[in-house]
């Protein structure tokens, strides 16, 4: 079967809307028909400064998260990526066949430096997309599922594997992203031309999976709109309404187009609420289901363990390949 990878940083202890929609759901419909692999990315989120100890609690916040989200640990592999040393040894490896100039063009890197002062940034949230094609290529992933935010560091990973094969010999896998465009991408409630995230400025455009339904309602009626009536979905005139409508329509499985139909002749308020209420029911098990795993941490990180041990034992040959490919002498 197809070999998938993805994975979502512990940055913040809840989840949000946009990674449940652009990323777990789709994780959750490939369980069955791919071999998937999915990652607690820890060594991506340190590539912004993070407390410790939030850091350890994030990222078993982030897997229990996984878990009751529906990726069961016994169809998927689950596992926290600096628990595989593989990925930094093959991320030093690709740092030294990536262009500066090309790493240099990477606009997640420009956005989140520009959010903190160039001086601020660090030099491993320049190379963060170097990392990810260590992450993605080491366990011979064929599709990456991703939210559109990423479509530009799985390319990058395309031309750095290509590029290694073409210089080394076949090594890697070519993979390719796999991204629904039209419901893949989630924006913030309060500034809906910008994406929902988890480093997001204002508190009150962002839904957490693990914040009280009462909150997530109230932020859902507070949703920036416009000044019209009609719902209707335009990205460019009508943001916050186009939002809302793909949140409904990522819930309740209708098409956008059927959707508007259906609001004829409503106002906004009914629209928010129709969400809201979708949202709710939506979270409120994930919710529990998380809050239950995290009461047992022992029984989470043995689950973990397993599939640390399972990843490592892919990605330990992949780099086995890569360093005789390079002209490594191996250990006797
Ligand atoms: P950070 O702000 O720390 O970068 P993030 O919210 O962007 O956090 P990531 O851990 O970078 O989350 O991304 C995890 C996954 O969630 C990726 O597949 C990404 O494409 C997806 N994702 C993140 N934000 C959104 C969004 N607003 N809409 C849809 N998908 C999203
Ligand atoms: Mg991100």
């Amino acid at each position: 079967t197809t070999r998938i990878f993805s994975g979502i940083q512990p940055s913040a202890g809840s989840l949000h809307l946009g990674n449940y929609i652009g990323a777990l759901m789709q994780w959750r419909t490939l369980l069955d028909d791919f071999d998937a692999i999915y990652c607690v990315v820890d060594m991506h989120a340190i590539t912004t400064a993070q407390d410790p100890a939030e850091l350890r609690a994030n990222t078993r916040a982030t897997a229990a998260q996984y878990i009751a989200s529906g990726i069961d640990p016994s169809k998927a592999t689950l596992f926290v990526q600096s628990q595989v040393p593989a990925h930094a040894e093959l991320a030093w490896v690709l740092n030294t066949l990536t262009g500066f100039g090309e790493a240099s063009r990477m606009t997640q890197f420009k956005d989140k430096s520009a959010r903190q002062g160039t001086d601020a940034a660090s030099v491993g949230l320049f190379t963060y997309p170097i990392l990810m094609a260590a992450d993605i290529l080491l366990y011979d992933t064929k599709v990456v599922p991703v939210g559109d935010d990423q479509r530009q560091h799985v390319e990058l990973t395309r031309d750095l594997a290509g590029r290694f094969n073409s210089r080394f010999g076949d090594t890697f896998v070519v993979p390719e992203a796999r991204i629904l465009t039209d419901t893949a991408r989630i924006y913030d409630l309060q500034d809906p031309t910008s994406k929902m995230s988890k480093s997001a400025a204002s508190d009150n455009g962002l839904i957490r999976l693990l914040d009280d339904p009462k909150r997530t309602a109230k932020k859902i009626r507070s949703a920036v709109t416009d000044t019209e009536r009609e719902i209707r979905a335009d990205r460019q005139a009508k943001p916050g309404v186009t939002n809302l409508l793909t949140i409904l329509s990522a819930f309740s499985g209708t098409p956008v187009a059927e959707l508007e139909a259906s609001f004829q002749g409503k106002g906004y308020g009914d629209l928010k609420a129709d969400v809201a209420d979708a949202v709710v029911a939506e979270l409120e098990p994930v919710r529990a289901r998380t809050l239950e795993l995290l009461d047992d941490p022992a029984e989470l990180d043995r689950l973990l363990a397993v599939g640390a041990d399972r990843a490592e034992s892919i990605a330990r040959e992949t780099l086995a390949r890569v360093y005789d490919r390079i002209g490594f002498v191996p250990r006797s």
